[in-house]
């Protein structure tokens, strides 16, 4: 078997080596049945108790109060941008959004086909290299939306903003989910793509709150409605069995490290170590500002697009994969999820030292 190498991708991304090892003697026989966990049917009794384990590993390790549904849906996370208000913006209605990168301009963007989308505070005056603290927000009776964590630009909330009454609180978690504790009764929905935090790409995880189900538009294609996927256990068609399956398995090993304050704590080290190394360095400058950075990605340049290239195809050439920043930043990011290693960000901080000592 060839070694596992460093791999800093900002998603796909790395998985805990317990998931994967397991992951590799299920897909081959399940539970001593015979039969791998992609070749069960979604209604057997095997992989049923795939799913329940799943759901109640994700309330447990949540404390999702009992009137939320836990649902795994398709489509990725972007999928989740037009459903949303697809749901819930009727025409004559407004929406407000928090605007931080990329990720919430595509939020944007579909809401404004189906009602009025508002922008109650942008950070793209510094290409989003910050969290807006000052919100205004409309007269808004229908819902907040906001990104947690961004993903490209390497900035996350400390905290959840604070939504108008008559609203509720969205939240695309995709990059921070279950990267610390998070209260999910301030929140309508919340909703996060796997392959960050939870699993692999194919399953979106969506926390959502009982009356808003009721709530939601009927009149819309019934795969785009919650009541459907709630009422049927997420399974009114043939679910992402491999995705569900790997999640559990991944709130299993969450639940081993202690839950997610003590992952909190073990992200806070990892990304302090990183950090630290940045503000000491001569050579490398973090592009978030210091009281928006993100726990999830660091992202970071030398000032110097030549030296930034050498950087990376020298990083990679030593086995320090994915740390090439999305082309809207440049330079580099660090992605540094649960299940990212300390070891890892040791392995970089050595070798940045080493680079800014030969290049500096
Ligand atoms: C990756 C990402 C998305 C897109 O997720 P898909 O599952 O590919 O649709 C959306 N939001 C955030 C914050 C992301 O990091």
């Amino acid at each position: 078997m060839s070694e596992r190498i460093i791999n800093f991708s900002a998603g796909p991304a790395v998985l805990p080596e317990p998931v994967l090892s397991q992951a590799r003697e299920d897909l081959w026989s399940l539970d001593g049945t015979g039969i791998g966990v992609m070749e069960h049917s979604h209604r057997g009794k095997a992989f049923l108790a795939v799913y329940e384990k799943t759901v109640a590993l994700c309330r447990e390790l949540a404390s999702i109060p009992d009137n939320y549904k836990v649902l795994f849906l398709q489509g990725g996370a972007s999928s989740q941008f037009f459903t949303i208000p697809m749901n819930f913006l009727a025409q004559d209605k407004t929406a407000d959004y928090l605007i931080t990168g990329s990720w919430s301009k595509k939020a944007i963007a579909e809401a404004k086909s189906f009602g009025t989308a508002h922008t109650a505070s942008s950070s793209a005056d510094k290409n989003f290299n910050y969290i807006p603290k000052e919100i205004k927000y409309s007269d808004t009776q229908t819902y907040v939306h906001f990104t947690s964590n961004n993903t490209i630009f390497g900035t996350e909330y400390a905290s959840e903003p604070e939504n108008p009454a008559g609203s509720f609180l969205v939240c695309d978690a995709s990059s921070d989910i279950f990267s610390r504790p998070l209260d999910i009764s301030k929140y309508g929905i919340v909703y996060a793509g796997a392959q960050k935090n939870l699993g692999p790409s194919g399953v979106t995880l969506v926390i959502i709150r009982d009356d808003l189900i009721e709530q939601g538009a009927s009149d819309i294609p019934t795969m785009l409605q919650y009541r459907t996927h709630a009422e049927n256990d997420s399974m009114f068609n043939t679910p992402p069995t491999f995705g569900i399956y790997i999640m559990g398995q991944v709130f299993s090993w969450i639940k081993d490290q202690g839950g997610l304050s003590a992952i909190q704590k073990l992200n806070q080290r990892k990304a302090n170590k990183l950090y630290g190394y940045l503000d000491s360095s001569k050579l490398f400058q973090g592009t978030a500002e210091v009281d928006s950075r993100s726990m999830m990605n660091v992202t970071f340049v030398t000032g110097n697009e030549d030296l930034d290239k050498k950087f990376i195809s020298e990083a990679t050439a030593a086995g320090l994969d994915g740390l090439k920043g999305h082309r809207s930043v440049g330079g580099m990011r660090a992605s540094i999820y649960n299940a990212f290693p300390e070891a890892g960000i040791d392995k970089l901080v050595e070798f940045m030292t080493a680079f800014e000592k030969s290049n500096g």
